[in-house]
């Protein structure tokens, strides 16, 4: 098992856990870009969005609403952006899919 957040998922590397169901965990970023920064990932290994066929529906559909579930436990009622980075172009360097729980200040746009 080489994926590093496989890895996060077993607790064999650690890390600051936010929320975990049976079908996800969620943890701190370890380089925040926003005062909150979490990320949300299956516990199963998919590399990304590129690889998650239909058979993912619902799997998807959870940790999505986990994030609002955490950005509303977080007092993020403000606002809040989910970003899920896919492959090269879309900066994506932990090859787990993810999604990115940002808040606590404004966001820009466009993205970099
Ligand atoms: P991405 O660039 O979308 O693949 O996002 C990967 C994210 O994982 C980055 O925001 C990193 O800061 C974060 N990251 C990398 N290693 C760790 C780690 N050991 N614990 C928590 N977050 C990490
Ligand atoms: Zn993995």
């Amino acid at each position: 098992m080489s994926c590093l957040f496989c890895k996060i998922v077993e607790g064999v590397i650690p890390s600051t856990p936010v929320y975990q169901d049976d079908l996800g965990y969620a943890f701190a970023d370890i380089n925040p870009q926003a005062p909150v920064h979490i990320l949300i990932v299956p516990r199963e290994h998919i590399s990304s969005m590129n690889e998650a066929g239909q058979d993912k529906r619902a799997l998807l559909g959870h940790l999505l609403l986990a994030a609002a579930d955490i950005a509303r436990k977080k007092n993020l009622g403000d606002g809040y952006r989910i970003v899920v980075n896919t492959g090269e172009d879309g900066g994506q360097t932990v090859e787990h899919l993810h999604l990115h729980l940002l808040g606590g200040r404004a966001m820009t746009w466009p993205p970099g």
